[in-house]
């Protein structure tokens, strides 16, 4: 087990700290400023597009993407991808700008991989280019969702169409204005066996019969520019050539879509736990109180201490996972991928939780990006299955493999 960083690697991730410093960091206070104000609801700054171009000139640009996924990856393994997630996850809207933000590089990598050549080139080519946004929508208000195969959505083949009816809600991207596309998952073969009996459809986002109800708020944030919304699906239709992989196949997709997908994510928690450590040392050093400064007090170099040893011991964990990724494939690096899943979001909600601490108020303003990172980790905890459902499934696998 030998994490080093390859020369490549090293080279690249120089080029994005340094695009970091130059272009990312001086506009935090900006983003926030805009984005936080409701006259600008769903938009982004007028500068962000442009930063968007000059990562993609400069090659920094849908590095997720694993490079078995050829010729659209740039070709790196999972492991090689890691140190770059956590560089571009030390300010939570940076990987936007990189083409490597939720929930598009899911929805690419599912396209890549189950698309057909006429799916690939509709959606997958501006998707890659960075045209258009994509949303995946699965969860639905009257069920629970972290069982996918309760869905109800209903998919029905009407001739050369299939028809949806159904209500869904937590749909990250779909109310902003650039999302172009939506996965759906939904029923289509009801007395099928139960991981047989959904599929996953390609809605253009325009498509007549989809409403959007209310944009849901995250801790009274609307999350703008991406957005998380609730929609109701009335006799919308699409043709047959949308169906993704067969039908059949949706329960498979979200499990495939959520492989290389969960590490990044928890890679993604580690590098926004490292920039609140980062911000709390500062601080720490720079503020006086009671005649000293914070860094002399025991109890804030605790806090420190214990942050930096979890966040290390979660970066080795999403290493591992990556590293058996790479050599083992997504199956047997799956105990693993639960693991980077349970730990990663307690561990940044913790460091965040800290750091807040030693900030005092300022700890829960808009001036850093702590309490985005506190929220951002706590949601995780929930979003793309709840801690409990990942540690059953460890736990199932951990009895299997020490029980023989
Ligand atoms: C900010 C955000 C963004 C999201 N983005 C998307 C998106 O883009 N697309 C999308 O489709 N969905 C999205 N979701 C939805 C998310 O994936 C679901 O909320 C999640 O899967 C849980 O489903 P649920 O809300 O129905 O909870 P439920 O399934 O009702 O679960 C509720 C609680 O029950 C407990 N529980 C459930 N199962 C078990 C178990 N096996 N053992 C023990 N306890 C259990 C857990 O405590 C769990 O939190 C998003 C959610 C959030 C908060």
């Amino acid at each position: 087990m030998g994490f080093e960083v390859s020369d490549k690697v090293r080279e690249i991730n120089t080029r994005l700290e340094a695009f970091m410093q130059e272009h990312i960091y001086p506009r935090e206070h900006d983003w926030n400023e805009f984005t936080l104000n409701q006259d600008n609801q769903w938009q982004v700054p007028d500068w962000f597009d442009g930063l968007r171009e000059k990562a993609k000139a400069e090659g920094l640009w849908n590095l997720f993407l694993p490079h078995e996924y050829q010729p659209w990856s740039p070709g790196l393994t999972n492991i090689e991808i890691a140190p770059l997630f956590e560089t571009m996850s030390k300010v939570m809207w940076a990987q936007a700008v990189f083409n490597c933000n939720a929930p598009d590089r899911g929805n690419m990598e599912v396209l890549a991989k189950y698309g057909t050549a006429e799916q690939q080139e509709q959606w997958l080519e501006p998707l890659l280019a960075g045209e258009i946004r994509s949303a995946y929508a699965m969860t639905e208000p009257q069920v629970a969702s972290s069982d996918a195969t309760n869905m109800e959505l209903e998919i029905k083949r009407d001739g050369d169409e299939y028809v949806l009816n159904g209500r869904k809600w937590w749909t990250t991207n779909a109310v902003q204005e650039r999302c172009k596309i939506m996965l759906v998952m939904g029923l289509s073969n009801p007395e099928a066996e139960r991981h047989r009996r959904h599929s996953t459809i390609l809605v253009p986002r325009d498509t007549p019969g989809i409403t959007l109800v209310r944009p849901l708020r995250v801790f009274d944030s609307y999350h703008s520019p991406g957005g998380e919304a609730e929609f109701l699906f009335e006799d919308v239709r699409v043709p047959v050539s949308n169906m993704i992989k067969g039908e059949g196949c949706g329960f498979e997709i979200a499990q495939g879509r959520l492989g290389p997908g969960r590490f990044q994510y928890a890679m993604t928690l580690v590098g926004a736990a490292q920039r609140c450590l980062e911000l709390m040392c500062a601080r720490a050093e720079e503020r006086v109180a009671f005649g000293e400064k914070l860094s002399k007090k025991t109890s804030v170099q605790h806090e420190i201490a214990r942050c930096r040893c979890d966040i290390e011991q979660a970066r080795l964990l999403v290493l591992q996972a990556a590293e058996v990724m790479d050599r083992e494939g997504v199956k047997a690096a799956m105990p693993y991928i639960s693991m980077v899943k349970i730990v990663g979001p307690q561990m940044a909600q913790n460091v965040a939780d800290r750091a807040m601490q030693v900030f005092g108020g300022m700890g829960v303003c808009q001036d850093t990006m702590i309490p985005d990172v506190f929220t951002h980790a706590r949601f995780c905890r929930i979003a793309d299955g709840p801690d409990e459902v990942h540690m059953s499934q460890l736990a199932k696998l951990t009895i299997r493999e020490l029980t023989g």
